[in-house]
């Protein structure tokens, strides 16, 4: 298959990646949180092109995007926790899991009486969804496992070929995937996963805001989990150990350590700047958590292309506000390696 790749500014492209997006093709596209691979929600057959294109194991539901609450009521059943959350952070980076409607096919929610909704933000993003006509299903547009893609280029590597569009709308702004919450009752959510949307955020408009077991859940201290591939999402190829101490403490344990990438804050550049055999990428300042987000799929990409190497060791990221989310996703990528120095 040729993947056609175009920008927002391409009217005539724009409308054909729509046409090819009504009838059943992929396009990827930008969003404000990650790259997203779009199909024809109401399509089962292109949800299950998606998940081919992205080898997705198929019990993994996709999130369906739309441009208003009054399209999301077209497929869900909305509730007044839902229309609060509405005024306050949509559209935007949430994902609201909600009962569906009979109009989306079982495939889009993996059997799930459930349907995850979400509401871009992003320009690009809302423009295909209105030309197009429909709700938009659409995962991260990378191969399943591999970090999120937030550029165009990223797409290209993991699907090139295997998609009919790559939408090139330049980096993404935040970097990490929306923050996905469910509602009980009027005034309970449960965050399933941290994004932008924080927990301090959402409990503005809603009493009671719990945290999901795999948020943080997996989170034991001492020892190092066994990394079982199964629970490794968000992974360059080379394996990822979390590091949780100071500076010192990390400049002693891998002291003796040869031909290691060091992913790291601005604050640890000059650490191991006299050694050859050590490749730091910065994530940004120790405290920037919106630089962290922006950047760590990319950091993670980047590791992949260094000769070398043959472990990531990573700095802890803080568990509050945006910096949950930096913490759940680098988490996942070391397949719970953590080492408490
Ligand atoms: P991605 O689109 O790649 O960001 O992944 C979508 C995320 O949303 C996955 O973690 C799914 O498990 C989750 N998700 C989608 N639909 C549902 C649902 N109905 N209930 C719970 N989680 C969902
Ligand atoms: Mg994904």
């Amino acid at each position: 298959m040729k993947t056609r790749i175009i920008t927002p500014d391409d009217t005539a492209g724009m409308l054909a990646a729509a046409e090819t997006l009504r009838h059943g093709g992929l396009v990827a596209f930008p969003t404000e949180t990650v790259y997203g691979l779009g199909g024809n929600a109401l399509d089962p057959a292109a949800a299950a092109k998606i998940y081919e294109a992205k080898g997705r194991p198929s019990d993994n539901p996709l999130i369906i995007h739309v441009n208003s609450i009054d399209e999301a009521a077209l497929y869900c059943e909305v509730c007044d926790l839902y229309e609060r959350l509405y005024r306050h952070f949509l559209p935007g980076p949430l994902t609201v899991i909600l009962p569906k409607r009979d109009n989306i096919p079982s495939e889009v929610t993996a059997g799930l009486d459930t349907v995850a909704v979400r509401i871009p933000s992003h320009p690009v993003a809302r423009k295909l969804i209105s030309l197009s006509g429909i709700p938009v299903a659409a995962p991260s547009a990378n191969s399943s496992g591999r970090p999120s893609p937030t550029t165009a280029l990223h797409v290209a590597e993991d699907l090139i070929g295997r998609i009919d569009f790559i939408i090139d709308g330049g980096s993404c702004d935040f970097g990490l995937e929306s923050t996905i919450v469910k509602p009980e009752g009027n005034n309970r959510l449960t965050v399933l996963r941290p994004g932008a949307v924080t927990p301090e955020m959402l409990s503005k408009v809603c009493d009671e805001v719990t945290l999901a077991p795999s948020v943080t859940g997996f989170f034991r201290g001492t020892t190092p989990e066994a990394p079982g591939m199964k629970y490794r999402h968000y992974a360059p190829n080379l394996p990822v150990v979390i590091l949780d101490g100071s500076g010192k403490e990390i400049e002693n344990f891998l002291s003796d350590k040869t031909n290691f990438g060091f992913l790291c804050f601005d604050e640890d550049m000059d650490i191991f700047q006299d050694r050859d055999d050590v490749v730091a990428i910065s994530m940004g300042g120790c405290s920037d958590y919106a630089a962290q987000a922006h950047r760590l799929f990319d950091c993670l990409r980047h590791f992949d292309e260094v000769e070398g190497i043959d472990t990531i060791y990573a700095r802890m990221p803080r568990r509050d506000g945006v910096s949950l989310a930096v913490f759940n996703r680098l988490v996942k990528a070391a397949g719970m390696d953590i080492r408490k120095l």
